[in-house]
């Protein structure tokens, strides 16, 4: 039977049966007792297989003497114990199969040595095959998963919202186009006519900055929800944090206020690390020796303690009091640059900060009001090396001070009248956060850049795949 590399390794089948295991050659060291060892890995696990070929298969010469790193095989034979230290079992083929050669070993990319992760992304679509991206690949899905996991075992649905969108949420402007609307350049038909469906049926379409907005209005009739797919924003990404395209984790929690968003936000992040610990112990450790030293206990000791909830206003004399020379200047009522929260993080707390009640100037129009006038129910959760993972507040519920905010923020309330429905029918006290899933990637895995948390990263003048 066909078994995986995975389930082969586990110990759950019996020493002596006869299996079959299809995978890519990683190295093939030949012995001089005539014997040859492939070791095999399909992506399931971490690890691959021995697979020890004899120089009594048929084709062991015409073959197995020809295989390289990359070529597919398929091999039939028995299960037994290991021999060599390393792993407990391997296979003894009794046949091996050819399913795919690599055409041109000398020049194939991915050689059986560690590449960089800036030349693997000039390889997008074959660095899969590295340990390196099959270990991101594995824990980027078991992430995915244990979000999913964590709101449906505590009560959320989950909404999908509109990709292609006419409103920008933030009004941040970062909204790339569908639709030109451009007169000059209007997409043809064969026989030259204007062809609006092209354009979005001739209006003006955007790709989505944030689902919240849409989501906002399920939470206000089933309480507990959360948006999760792609994201696009067209902003600068030449840093290490931002991309042009990621997917972005949304929950919107009816009757709940800033203090319970936090709660939310951190319980679900260590419901997320312990899943990932328990599941993906191999990946975590390869990470761990390879890729970032505290990849595994720093997760550890973010699970075991509180995180440290700092209010904006008290952000800021800390750091003022800190003697320490920023680039950018300390004030209050300015956002905190990533020197801030490197420093709040990494050498005040040592460990994940809350920051809340931000300047209402610095933050979106839909976030409350608080009594104090001049600062917004807000939080941004920021991590050690990464700084901002979640951005979330509580949303303003009261339909005169929302209308008064839309018209400071210079938007047009015709485009948000859906929105001011929530609060003329039913409205009540409301809270939700966006996380960066491919931030959250980084971080579990201790990435240096966000490029290599996505498969496909969309960033100004990548690669075209
Ligand atoms: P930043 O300050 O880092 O630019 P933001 O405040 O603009 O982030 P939000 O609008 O609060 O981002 O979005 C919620 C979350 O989405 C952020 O906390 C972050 O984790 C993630 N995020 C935002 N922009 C990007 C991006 N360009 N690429 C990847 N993740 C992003
Ligand atoms: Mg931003
Ligand atoms: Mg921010
Ligand atoms: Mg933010």
């Amino acid at each position: 039977r066909v078994v995986d590399v995975k389930h082969a390794l586990s110990g759950a089948i019996a020493p002596g049966s006869k299996v079959r295991i299809n995978g890519w050659v990683r190295t093939r060291r030949d012995s001089k007792a005539g014997l040859s060892f492939v070791s095999l890995s399909d992506g399931s696990c971490f690890d691959p297989i021995q697979v020890v070929a004899p120089a009594a298969l048929a084709n062991y010469e015409s073959e197995v003497l020809h295989l390289t790193a990359g070529c597919a095989i398929s091999a039939e034979g028995e299960l037994v114990a290991s021999q060599g230290k390393g792993q407990a079992f391997e296979v003894q083929a009794s046949s091996l199969s050819v399913l795919g050669w690599v055409d041109d070993p000398e020049t194939y990319p991915i050689q059986p040595k560690p590449h960089s992760p800036e030349f693997l992304r000039e390889v997008a679509h074959l660095r899969p095959r590295t340990n390196l991206f099959g270990a991101v690949s594995r824990v980027r899905h078991t992430i995915a998963q244990a979000i999913h996991r964590y709101f449906d075992e505590h009560g959320y649905f989950w909404v999908n919202t509109p990709i292609i969108t006419t409103s920008d949420t933030e009004g941040a402007g970062e909204m790339f186009r569908v639709s030109t609307l451009d007169l000059m350049n209007l997409p043809r038909t064969d026989k030259g006519a204007v062809d609006f469906r092209k354009d979005f049926f001739g209006k003006e379409a955007f790709l989505t900055v944030s689902g919240q907005l849409n989501v906002e209005a399920y939470c206000l009739a089933l309480s507990k929800v959360y948006t999760f797919g792609p994201t696009f924003r067209a902003e600068n990404s030449h840093t290490t944090r931002h991309l042009a395209e990621f997917w972005m984790v949304e929950p919107e929690i009816a009757f709940a206020d800033l203090a319970e968003d936090a709660r939310v936000a951190e319980e679900f992040l260590k419901f997320i690390f312990r899943m990932v610990l328990a599941e993906r112990p191999d990946d975590m450790a390869f990470f761990a020796e390879r890729v970032e030293k505290t990849a595994i206990s720093r997760l550890e000791s973010i699970i075991a303690s509180p995180f440290a909830q700092i209010d904006y206003t008290d952000a800021v004399e800390i750091l003022k009091k800190s003697g320490r020379k920023f680039d950018y200047a300390v004030e209050w009522g300015a956002d905190l640059q990533t020197e801030h929260e490197r420093f709040l993080t990494e050498e005040y707390v040592g460990g994940p900060v809350v920051v809340k009640n931000y300047p209402e100037k610095i933050k979106a129009f839909y976030m409350r009001l608080n009594d104090d006038g001049r600062t917004v129910a807000a939080m941004d959760v920021l991590a050690p090396g990464i700084g901002e993972i979640i951005g979330g507040s509580q949303r303003e519920e009261r339909l005169d001070i929302l209308d008064r905010r839309i018209a400071q923020f210079g938007l047009d309330p015709k485009m948000y009248s859906w929105y001011r429905d929530f609060r003329r029918y039913g409205t009540v006290p409301h809270a939700g956060f966006g996380l960066g899933f491919e931030r959250l990637v980084v971080y579990v895995c201790g990435l240096a850049n966000i490029r290599d948390a996505i498969p496909y990263p969309r960033v100004p003048g990548s690669a075209e795949f």
